[in-house]
């Protein structure tokens, strides 16, 4: 593949589903700028979407297939997972297979693969990791829709008057949504906006009012909402013909009280008054509602208060799920769930399993849903499931009790692993490992939240013997003796057949129907939003007409009460865990590890504690921190902060065995779910904290890729490199360490001071830095940035781990785009006399790339200082 033409394809990470355009140049590399034409973002990309032509070289990737660990032919590898499929099932039946698919996937290789599972293998045990993400809006929306329908579109938040954010931290989460927000505030300042989270985050800057309620109570919130809603004479005079049980949901909201929310009255009060006195109000939730053992009922009760005013499928109106992977709509329209049909058709009614069977010319499809995610991994455990396929996602790290995970996986009989790296977690314990195309490779349809189907299109041709997953699934399929039904030859023929089943199910009158794209040119095919009905006819918001797809044709209004979290606390485990994304990170790492420039942005995991909290458990700035669950342990780096409230800690999910040495939270987290949507509560479990106290802390910079086997570690890729955090327990040879660690074919300089237990060394080799070390007793007190920007210079003041007293020490990268650092920035703040984020973006560049370090300009400027400037 040798085309330098631009290429418009999609980015490969959160639900906004922004369009590049990508250009690939003559050394190889991909050059990345946002689509202008791109409805989802108009040619804005954020820190992640613009550093994508970092992460699509051959690091980490699995080149080749593998069989029990050694390298083998694509033919026996697939000859052997379609005949322990085939045998298993023999043997143990349909239901003792399974497959774990992801949001990352596109919608024709989740097409193909729940095709295999659910029209041919006959089990419904398909389930995603879309299930952690969202499978609560799903359950949610069947619930009030009868289907799992996104009323509205993005243009709504640009043009409502009030904008309710809930368990979303859209700055750092879906960023171009974030800037399309910021945008229409700043050019409407008369728009409003409020943030329901427990924290306060980078998105809590542009609210105009912040309720950090206690984690796990907003129904209790918007319960006392719906009670206002009719107590105040707000219910639209049409909703009780319109929507079925709203009375009782009228009862159950008049039963909660919203003190358990922990809010000033005041606070309250202010939400209540906004949300009544505006008619234009979009609601966005995300994760924060959906990752909760109450998420199917905290997102019905946002929705029940947009049906009870009749505030729906009009423009500026609605409640909004912003998903988190980019495919996840995709998965949930090809029926990828355990218990969902393709089509958004229900795998519980007669005629639609029959409209499926007949089109796929199958005997049956499974009337029972399947396994769901946490479910399908205890069935392993159990030795239920026999034989599994996981696609594309790593349960090692990211589903709860990720110990359990890992433990079940390494007793299963057969596990087969489809994924673009062996370098994570879940791929070192499966018996067949198949190298599958990564993004810039694939070539297929996404849908993003705003129901938006965009082409991402193959920019590389695949790495080693990569295949496609659709190729891989379909190949197994024709193997297991479908010959006929998996004759895929490209994922345009797939999309056909899938956009034909839509017109199939067409004659069921739900939601979801492309059957105009039948005949679409798929490779010419623009950004297009479903449905797309044979006639060509579309929707763009759904229920303005107060028509919806429940048998009755009304809206259900649901009555809900207000339930703790599952996990309580107790002395042994005072805390409550709130788990989430940082800006620049995404997911396990697999991809986003890869850039230098992503990694100079919060380089380490950590925790997030509230000052009073860190001084009852004796934790120092900057020192690490162990939480034990009762399921699992981290170590993590504290950070004291007023972010969290006291009594909750935060830590984000990214950090792998690959990354770090005990930084995968989900350990931490107990695998309890929702009873509706099995979603699992990721955001409230409950843990201890305590000091780790180690005997040394080190920090290195190094061009050595090296896990070191110190008691703890966490490392971050960097320009020629890596930076390494240190710490352990006991002494250690440091020069044995420095060996280890740093690589050097001319000098290693030192200093040590044994009586204060310091140490330091610099690798240096004609007079440039090829690494460095730094150890001491506490948390060390040197400029890691400094010492990072030193790797590959000349720079004589490397052992003294700062610049010379008239340069500048930059600080904690803030904006990655120009590696701007948080001491420059308000430095340029207290002395240039900036006042605005324009300002600094004018004197520092820092925001006028991404623009996804804005929001914390904005902090910065409106607190003086929000970050730990020295560490
Ligand atoms: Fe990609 Fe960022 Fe757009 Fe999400 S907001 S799709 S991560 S560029």
């Amino acid at each position: 593949m040798s085309n330098l033409s631009p290429i418009h394809s999609t980015c490969a990470y959160c639900g906004v589903g922004c369009g590049i355009v990508a250009t690939r140049q003559a050394d190889g590399s991909l050059a990345i700028r946002g689509d202008e034409t791109h409805p989802a973002n108009f040619g804005r990309l954020c820190s992640k979407g613009s550093a994508l032509g970092d992460t699509v070289g051959d690091e980490r990737r699995l080149l080749y297939p593998m069989i029990n660990g050694n390298k083998a032919e694509w033919d026996d590898a697939l000859a052997l997972v379609a005949a322990k499929f085939k045998a298993t099932i023999k043997e143990h039946g349909a239901d003792s297979v399974a497959f774990y698919v992801s949001g990352q996937l596109l919608t024709e290789d989740y097409y193909v693969a729940n095709k295999l599972m659910k029209g041919f293998i006959g089990s419904a045990n398909i389930d995603t990791n879309s299930r952690l993400c969202m499978a609560s809006t799903v359950a949610g929306h069947k619930r009030a829709f009868g289907t799992d329908t996104v009323p509205g579109v993005y243009a709504d938040i640009e043009h409502a008057d009030l904008v309710v954010l809930v368990g979303s931290n859209l700055a750092w989460c879906h960023p171009v949504l974030y800037q399309r927000l910021a945008t229409a505030k700043a050019d409407r300042p008369s728009m409003k906006v409020i943030n329901i989270d427990p924290r306060r985050t980078a998105t809590s800057d542009l609210a105009d009012l912040h309720l950090s309620l206690r984690i796990g109570t907003d129904v209790a919130l918007f319960n006392h909402l719906l009670a206002q809603i009719e107590a105040r004479g707000a219910i639209d005079p049409s909703a009780y013909e319109k929507v079925n049980g709203l009375p009782n949901a009228l009862e159950s909201a008049r039963s909660d009280d919203v003190s358990v929310c922990g809010l000033e009255p005041r606070e309250v009060e202010a939400f209540v008054q906004a949300f009544i006195g505006t008619q234009k109000v979009v609601t966005i939730f995300s994760q924060g509602v959906n990752q909760s053992s109450a998420g199917t009922d905290k997102v019905n009760a946002i929705i029940n208060c947009h049906l009870a005013t009749g505030r729906i499928g009009k423009e500026g109106m609605g409640p909004f799920s912003v998903t988190g992977q980019p495919n996840a709509m995709g998965g949930r329209e090809v029926g990828g769930l355990a218990n969902m049909l393709a089509c958004h058709l229900d795998l519980e009614v007669a005629e639609h399993r029959k409209t499926v069977q007949e089109f796929w010319k199958v005997e049956k499809v499974p009337e029972r849903p399947g396994l769901k995610a946490v479910d399908m991994f205890k069935a392993v455990a159990d030795g239920k499931v026999k034989a599994i396929w996981i696609m594309c996602t790593n349960p090692i790290v990211s589903l709860p009790e990720a110990d359990g995970v890992k433990a079940a996986l390494e007793a299963c009989d057969f596990v087969v692993v489809s994924d673009l790296s062996a370098d994570v977690e879940t791929a070192k314990v499966a018996d067949v490992l198949l190298p599958a195309t990564g993004w810039g490779e694939k070539d297929g349809t996404v849908t993003n939240s705003d129901r938006l189907i965009s082409r991402q299109r193959s920019l590389l041709p695949p790495a080693g013997a990569a295949r496609h997953d659709w190729d891989i699934i379909s190949e197994v399929g024709r193997r297991m003796g479908w010959v006929r039904d998996f004759a895929y030859s490209s994922p345009a023929q797939i999309f056909k057949e899938f956009a034909a089943l839509s017109a199939a199910c067409a004659v069921h009158g739900r939601d979801f129907d492309i059957s105009g794209l039948v005949e679409v040119d798929y490779d010419t095919m623009e950004p297009i939003r479903w449905p797309v009905r044979a006639d060509g006819s579309q929707t763009e918001r759904f229920f303005a007409d107060g028509v919806y797809f429940t048998p009755s044709g009304k809206a259900n209004a649901i009555p809900i009460r207000f339930r703790e979290p599952v996990s309580k606390r107790e002395p042994k485990y005072p805390y409550r865990l709130n788990t989430g994304r940082i800006r620049d990170q995404w997911h396990t790492m697999t991809r986003s590890g890869l850039s230098a420039k992503l990694g100079q942005h919060l380089p380490e995991p950590f925790v997030e504690i509230h000052p009073e909290d860190a001084r009852r458990s004796g934790i120092e700035p900057q020192s690490l921190v162990e939480l034990t669950s009762p399921t699992g342990t981290a170590i993590l780096r504290a950070q004291i902060t007023h972010r969290v409230s006291e009594g909750e800690l935060f830590v984000p999910i990214h950090w792998t065995d690959v990354f770090a040495s005990n930084g995968r939270v989900d350990a931490l987290v107990a695998a309890v779910v929702d009873p509706v949507s099995g979603q699992p509560e990721s955001k409230a479990s409950v843990v201890a904290a305590k000091p780790y106290a180690p005997a040394w802390y080190g920090f290195a910079v190094t061009r050595r890729n090296v896990s070191p086997l110190t008691d703890y570690w966490s490392r971050a890729r960097i320009q020629g490199g890596w930076r390494i955090e240190l710490a352990g327990k006991t002494a250690c040879d440091f020069e044995e360490l420095a060996r280890f660690i740093l690589e050097y074919e001319g000098e290693l300089i030192r200093y040590c001071d044994q009586s204060k237990g310091t140490a330091r060394f610099a690798a240096l080799h004609d007079g440039k830095v090829l690494g460095a070390l730094f150890i001491a007793p506490d948390p060390l007190k040197v400029s890691k940035e400094f010492i990072t920007a030193s790797l590959g210079s000349g720079s004589p003041f490397v052992l003294a781990g700062r610049p010379a007293a008239d340069m500048p020490d930059p600080g904690p990268i803030v904006c990655s785009c120009f590696s701007v650092g948080v001491n420059t920035i308000l430095t340029a703040i207290q002395e240039g006399g900036l006042m605005t984020v324009d300002e600094i973006g004018g004197a520092l560049r820092a925001g006028t790339n991404c623009g996804s370090c804005k929001p914390e300009l904005a902090e910065m400027l409106a607190r003086g200082q929000s970050r730990q400037a020295a560490e």
